[in-house]
């Protein structure tokens, strides 16, 4: 029988060859993965025998590393927020980049429920997370505001193209105990005739069409609608722009995710499609626009 140390180096030679940027974590992981550990243990208990079922998995899945797949879709795990969500790939793996959508929109709606006290059976705060995914940001918010007590005065909307993507994203939120707190909707950005909401938050595709071929070959894996912004990266993103004046209440914020070098592009692309809207944005931990905050016109 193998030890873990003995595995360890014939992933990590095996995943480096591949070409994986990370071969030691992703053996690690993988490792874990299929003995049921936490890479942690896995890492302090080197000279532990590993039986030859679980060896033969684990080489199956360093396997699939090799030809390409993403860690996070072998082990059909990825975290985010802190909270453990199933991925497949009927979504896009959560990036750490999102993380800071879901920070704002929670600030967001704390600001507005802290701000001035809402009188008893006041309606809830409407939100939206539109192109959900695997449900991650809708979930992880409900979350964070049902530690805070606030759940209860949110009601929260997640959409998605995808039919399937819905579907994950059910599964995540049952798992996280919110999925009677979110309203699902297969939709193309928004049903029609939902109301207006207070919150629209979006980590929609925003890849330029001719960068998709240059991402990491894991990306691959990944379904192509998640990722493909078009031409200019923010075809989707400008649909959605179009959407607000009709579906955001008027002292709405809608929150955006972009990418990292899209700072000035979606300041222009507000200041075309909705003249005299704000659009400011938001910096994340490296510096990078991160999150485009548009609404109707610039507050104090
Ligand atoms: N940040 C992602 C990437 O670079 C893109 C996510 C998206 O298009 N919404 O892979």
């Amino acid at each position: 029988m193998a030890t873990v140390a003995e595995l360890l180096i014939e992933g990590q030679a095996r995943l480096r060859a591949s070409g994986s940027e990370s071969p030691r974590l992703d053996a690690e992981l993988l490792l874990g993965h299929v003995i049921g550990l936490e890479r942690t243990a896995i890492i302090a208990h080197p000279t532990a025998a590993v039986g030859d079922g679980a060896a033969a998995q684990y080489r199956e899945a360093i396997a699939r590393r090799e030809a390409g797949e993403p860690v996070a879709y072998i082990r059909g795990l990825k975290e985010f927020f802190g909270l453990a969500f199933s991925v497949d790939r009927r979504a896009l793996i959560p990036r750490p980049e999102t993380e800071r959508l879901v920070e704002l929109a929670e600030a967001e709606i704390v600001a507005r429920l802290t701000a001035a006290p809402r009188p008893a059976g006041a309606p809830p705060i409407e939100v939206v997370d539109i192109g959900t995914g695997s449900g991650v940001a809708a979930i992880a918010l409900a979350a964070a505001l049902s530690k805070r007590g606030m759940l209860h005065e949110v009601r929260l909307l997640a959409t998605d193209v995808s039919q399937d993507a819905i579907a994950l994203a059910r599964e995540n939120a049952v798992a996280h105990a919110v999925a009677d707190r979110i309203d699902f909707a297969v939709a193309d950005l928004l049903p029609g005739a939902v109301g207006q909401f207070e919150v629209v938050l979006a980590n929609l595709p925003y890849v330029r069409g001719d960068a998709m071929a240059g991402l990491p070959r894991a990306t691959s894996f990944e379904p192509r609608l998640a990722l493909d912004g078009g031409l200019d990266g923010l075809s989707v993103i400008g649909r959605l722009l179009e959407r607000l004046p009709s579906d955001l209440a008027r002292d709405g914020v809608a929150l955006l995710e972009i990418g990292g070098d899209q700072g000035e592009a979606i300041v222009a692309e507000v200041a075309r499609r909705l003249p005299g809207w704000s659009c400011r944005v938001e910096l994340d931990l490296g510096h990078l626009p991160r999150v485009a905050r548009v609404e109707r016109e610039a507050r104090p």
